[in-house]
């Protein structure tokens, strides 16, 4: 049997299938990519059609969002939520609420949830959902009703066994708050495991908030720590300015480096002194203001809408805001400037040639399914609270991520040294030992 002949008739028909998904495909031939060595192991995986199984969602949702703004006006959006494999357990996964969003782009996140959710060893499935609605400059009543309305389609397809979706993008501990009051209303359950991210003191876990970007800090640890070396003194730079980014940096000024710049879509700001971490939050997370207010508020800081943070010498980049904003040019930038190690806080932020670029240049790389695993695994414990009505502590709870994301690192590693030839092939590593999981529980389920 041709391993590569197979890998390619299945990438092959998801383009066919799937005409105009561009996200998509390219998480889909990053995946195919690196199992050929898996693939020869297991032969028995090609002949029950592992492959296109994984490729094609169990489940996709498109449906009809319509809301009433403040000034009374009727608006309609497009609600999705792609239920993409149970193997492993319930759908998981975040909601995104962004303009941009269309069914590839939820396709492609729902895709790289499947191995991500398989890396914490917790049990979960994979989805994705979310909208084509702009929270920007909306009211907070605005917000509500948009949830209301979007959660009014959407529960049914839910439940803390079924599908048990999170925030992304866009989504955060306020309008997880109106989605899961409105779930409550309509099926009269108080049924706390059916989404993640909820305020701590309702439900939600402790070190939720800050999972994703401390995860993936201390991924970019352990990779560092492969080379003798840690974040001390580092200088190190963000990109984007949400929830993953202000977390990635609060993690490594505690871990004694120095965040000198993020970003949002409008510019990048940069302050040589540090990212003043308190400042931050007041600008992002109380005013939900621009990026560019917090240089107005600190004449040490500048803000700029020319260039990316990328330009800027650093050993470690940590991009944190969407996907595809690391192309080429940055990377030859990066490398240039001496980047030693790259950690992937939000999904597929690197282009494919970005990624090739850090890899010939041997700069450590540590993909979104491994690096950004923290925040779904975080989403796991906060599963395993409500299931038992408990309540962990902070300590705890932060403990318990440092080890899985400890645990995802070393079996990377394994992975990538036992189907490839370098440890290093964070890539590989994450992608095999990903899809090993998942394949082991289709072929034992049947072909279903
Ligand atoms: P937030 O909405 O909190 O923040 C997103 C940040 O990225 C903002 O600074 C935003 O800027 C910026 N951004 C978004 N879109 C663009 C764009 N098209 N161009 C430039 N900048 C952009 O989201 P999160 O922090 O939760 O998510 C960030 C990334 O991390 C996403 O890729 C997400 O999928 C991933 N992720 C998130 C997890 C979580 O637990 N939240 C878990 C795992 C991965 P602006 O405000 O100007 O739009």
């Amino acid at each position: 049997m041709n391993v590569s002949a197979h890998i390619e008739a299945v990438y092959a028909e998801v383009q066919r299938r799937n005409p105009g998904e561009a996200e998509f495909h390219q998480a889909a031939a990053e995946v195919l990519e690196s199992l050929a060595p898996a693939l020869e192991q297991h032969p028995e995986y090609v002949e029950s059609g592992i492959l296109e199984r994984l490729c094609e969602p169990e489940r996709q949702l498109m449906f009809r969002v319509p809301w009433v703004d403040d000034q009374g006006a009727v608006r309609v959006n497009r609600g999705f939520r792609v239920e993409f494999n149970s193997a492993l357990g319930p759908y998981k996964g975040g909601l995104r609420f962004h303009p941009s969003v269309n069914l590839g782009i939820v396709k492609f996140l729902g895709f790289e949830q499947i191995f991500k959710n398989a890396l914490t060893g917790m049990g979960i499935g994979g989805g994705k959902g979310g909208s084509d609605f702009d929270p920007k400059g909306r009211s907070d009543a605005e917000i509500m009703r948009f949830c209301q309305s979007f959660m009014t389609e959407l529960y049914r397809h839910l439940g803390e066994h079924t599908d048990v979706p999170a925030g992304d993008i866009g989504v955060g501990g306020r309008e997880i708050g109106y989605l899961f009051g409105q779930y409550k209303r309509i099926t009269n359950r108080y049924e706390s495991g059916v989404l993640t991210g909820k305020p701590v003191g309702w439900g939600g876990s402790h070190a939720r908030t800050e999972a994703t970007g401390y995860g993936a800090v201390y991924f970019a640890q352990e990779m560092l720590a492969t080379r003798g070396e840690d974040f001390d003194g580092r200088r190190v730079v963000v990109s984007g300015s949400g929830n993953v980014a202000v977390y990635a940096v609060e993690k490594v000024h505690a871990l004694g480096g120095r965040v000198v710049a993020c970003s949002d879509s409008t510019g990048y700001l940069v302050d040589e002194d540090g990212i003043d971490l308190e400042l931050l939050k007041e600008v992002k997370e109380v005013r939900r203001a621009r990026l560019s207010a917090y240089a107005e508020a600190r004449p040490t800081a500048r803000f700029s809408t020319r260039g990316t943070v990328y330009d800027l010498a650093c050993d470690v980049a940590l991009p944190c805001a969407t996907q595809n904003e690391l192309g080429r040019e940055d990377a030859v930038a990066l490398v240039k400037n001496g980047v030693r190690a790259v950690a992937e806080g939000a999904n597929m932020p690197c282009t494919p040639e970005a990624v090739e670029v850090f890899r010939e240049a041997g700069v450590l790389f540590g993909p979104g399914k491994a690096a950004n695993a923290g925040g779904v695994a975080t989403s796991g414990l906060e599963m395993r609270q409500n299931a038992a009505r408990d309540t962990w502590s902070f300590e705890e709870t932060e403990s318990r991520l440092a080890q899985v994301m400890r645990d995802v690192h070393t079996e990377c590693r394994a992975t990538a040294e036992a189907y490839g030839t370098d440890a290093d092939d964070y890539v590989l590593g994450a992608n095999v030992a990903g899809f090993l999981k998942v394949a082991e529980a289709m072929q034992a389920q049947g072909v279903i």
